[in-house]
């Protein structure tokens, strides 16, 4: 019997990639960095849960006050969430009643969210080369997009954005930059002329925070105050304490943060050129995954050869990507693997 309301029972909710019981897995499926947290964040954790018994900061400033500067933005420029997640659900309960545009081929919660606040949601489809274009986007919805994109690791320019953004000033303009430390598309340093532009992020993924669930918004202070009025409507307590002193702790070890970034950046494009001379598609990506096809080989096959062998990645059982792998990018030595693996697979090397 269940007794969950009518009206949310034809929900069908986001399915995360596996998270690995098992210590011998290579995980390489939901994006994460392979890389263990800075020592500084270890031990701000550490101090702060010797103060568990008081409630967080609701003004959340030992986080908003660094990452601001670290942006190159006011306070009141930035509000921080429990993942962005919970950042993008308040932006789908709060700032769609026009509609939601988003790609066809993009990151799964948006339709996820789109169903949770029955929202009037379009998905525009992707050019045929796999990259949003702007142009069609035309109407009075909202416009949401991760750029880079998600699964496909394409971005686009920040000056086509903000055309746009200019062209339709009575819209608000979401860029999810879950991937934005991997790659040079940011939109971060034009929003200050352009209202409309929030831009959404997370510590997730660069900054080897996953399990700590640290997300953020930065735009102008008018959606900023919105996105706050959600926020303490909901859970004025939304982000833990020691996961503020974890986000301090970050963002005090950038030197750190850039290493991990740069040498995953270095692994991508080696495991993009080996990809390349076993034939396989390789998207260019700017993000810390690769998304790639085989001309003889399916996404299926490739997917549950490598499970077999305990190395998880993502198969989509999607159209128009059917045949496509996203490969995260894990140490070095994890890709080694992975593409030794990989060429076994019968019909790779032909
Ligand atoms: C991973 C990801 C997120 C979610 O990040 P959290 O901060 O962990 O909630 C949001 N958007 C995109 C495009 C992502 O890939």
């Amino acid at each position: 019997m269940s007794f969950l309301d009518q009206k949310f029972q034809y929900l069908t909710p986001y399915v995360p990639g596996e998270q690995a019981i098992q210590e011998e897995v290579i995980k390489l499926n939901t994006n994460e960095n392979p890389y263990e947290p800075p020592k500084a964040v270890v031990e701000a954790a550490k101090a702060a849960s010797e103060t568990l018994n008081r409630y967080s900061d609701p003004d959340c400033q030992e986080v908003v006050i660094p990452l601001a500067e670290h942006l190159g933005v006011a306070p009141e420029n930035v509000i921080v969430g429990n993942g962005s997640d919970e950042i993008l659900s308040f932006l789908f309960q709060g700032f769609m009643e026009k509609g939601a545009q988003f790609p066809d081929i993009t990151y799964g919660f948006y339709p996820v969210y789109s169903d949770l606040f029955q929202l009037k949601a379009s998905t525009i489809p992707l050019k045929d080369d796999l990259t949003i274009d702007l142009e069609d986007y035309a109407g009075e919805e909202t416009v949401i997009f991760a750029n880079p994109n998600a699964p496909t690791g394409l971005g686009i320019s920040p000056t086509v954005i903000c055309d746009f953004a200019k062209a339709n000033p009575n819209r608000l303009i979401i860029i999810d930059e879950a991937y934005g430390d991997f790659g040079d598309v940011s939109a971060v340093p034009y929003l200050k002329d352009h209202p409309n532009l929030l831009v959404v992020g997370t510590f997730s993924k660069s900054r080897q925070l996953a399990g700590g669930r640290l997300g953020y918004a930065v735009g102008s202070p008018e959606v900023i105050a919105d996105l706050n009025k959600l926020r303490f409507s909901y859970n004025p307590y939304n982000v833990n304490s020691m996961t503020l002193a974890c986000g301090a702790a970050s963002l005090a070890s950038q030197d750190y943060v850039e290493a991990c970034t740069n040498k995953i950046i270095e692994t991508r494009e080696w495991m993009k050129s080996e990809l390349r001379k076993l034939d396989f598609e390789v998207t260019d990506s700017q993000t810390n995954f690769l998304f790639l096809q085989h001309p003889r080989v399916t996404g299926e096959k490739i997917f549950t050869y490598l499970k077999e062998k305990n190395i998880f990645i993502r198969w989509f059982n999607q159209s128009r990507i059917v045949n496509y792998v996203r490969i995260s990018i894990g140490t070095q030595a994890e890709m080694e693997k992975c593409l030794a693996v990989i060429k076994q697979i019968e019909g790779v090397e032909s």
